[in-house]
């Protein structure tokens, strides 16, 4: 998998600032944007997001390339509703090769990995006797796998993103989503790090984990808290690590 930060909005942390300010002051935007610095936004965005008034962050956005993940992954990926995706399609996409996305499970289960090869190169072989018989690409990709890769462009925004973060992040959601989000958050740490700074799994967030009993146990339950049995929580450990992976 590949993810890069093709675009995103300029000042992506100020202009955030400058929607708070815009909400109680008699100023105009642009006259708050040329007058307020860097300093007073940054301090605005924090106490305003704080309260959860989580709206101003809308106000920036981000477009991804990721490239070479499976049809399982962008299947997640796109029920994410508030986002806006461009997948590249298997009707006007004829594919030479299928190339695929193998679980690490699998690849490391010698025997596992016999069973999953045989499978592809099935449904690779059948895909293409149907292209040679003049069946459409549209119905031939039919014999594909989840398995099977894809390239996709995502714009959303930083509101939207902390949410996404927060489910996916989370230790519970499923491997290849997982690394594409802290792939994503590293990228989008770099160029706006105050509207990012609590950004991650809901346990970072929230400082609990959300999931109850079904939770990974790296974080205190909100039950823990209050029964007084809570354990110091290893989220943001995790994070640090997953960010600075490479996978
Ligand atoms: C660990 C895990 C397991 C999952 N398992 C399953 C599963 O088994 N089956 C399955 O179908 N899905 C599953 N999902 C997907 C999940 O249910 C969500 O569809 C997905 O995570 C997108 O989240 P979202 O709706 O918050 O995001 P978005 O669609 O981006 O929405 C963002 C927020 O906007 C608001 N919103 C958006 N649309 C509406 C609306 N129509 N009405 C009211 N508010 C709205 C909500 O507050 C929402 O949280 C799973 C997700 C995770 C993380």
């Amino acid at each position: 998998m590949k993810v890069d930060l093709i675009s995103h909005t300029v000042d992506c942390d100020k202009m955030p600032g400058i929607a708070a300010y815009t909400s109680c002051s008699k100023k105009s935007p642009i006259e708050l944007y040329k007058t307020k610095t860097r300093e007073q936004t940054d301090a605005f965005i924090r106490r305003v997001v704080a309260y959860g008034h989580h709206s101003v962050i809308e106000h920036s956005y981000f477009s991804f390339s990721i490239e070479g993940i499976s049809r399982a992954c962008s299947h997640e990926l796109v029920r994410h509703r508030i986002a806006s995706f461009t997948q590249q399609s298997q009707r006007y996409v004829k594919f030479d090769k299928l190339d695929i996305v193998v679980p690490p499970k699998i690849k490391k289960n010698k025997e596992a990995k016999k069973i999953f090869d045989e499978a592809i190169e099935k449904s690779a072989l059948a895909y293409q006797k149907l292209l040679d018989m003049g069946i459409a690409a549209e119905d031939a990709r039919y014999c594909f796998p989840n398995a099977a890769k894809t390239n996709i462009l995502m714009t959303i925004n930083a509101r939207s993103m902390m949410n996404f973060f927060a489910l996916r992040c989370c230790r519970r959601s499923q491997w290849e989503i997982h690394e594409l989000a802290y792939k994503m958050l590293k990228l989008a740490k770099e160029k706006a790090p105050v509207v990012f700074e609590n950004a991650g799994a809901s346990c970072v967030q929230k400082e609990h984990c959300t999931e109850g009993e079904i939770g990974c146990g790296l974080a205190p339950t909100f039950n823990d808290i209050k029964k007084g049995t809570a354990k110091e929580s290893k989220s943001k450990e995790y994070a640090d690590r997953m960010m600075n992976q490479d996978f």
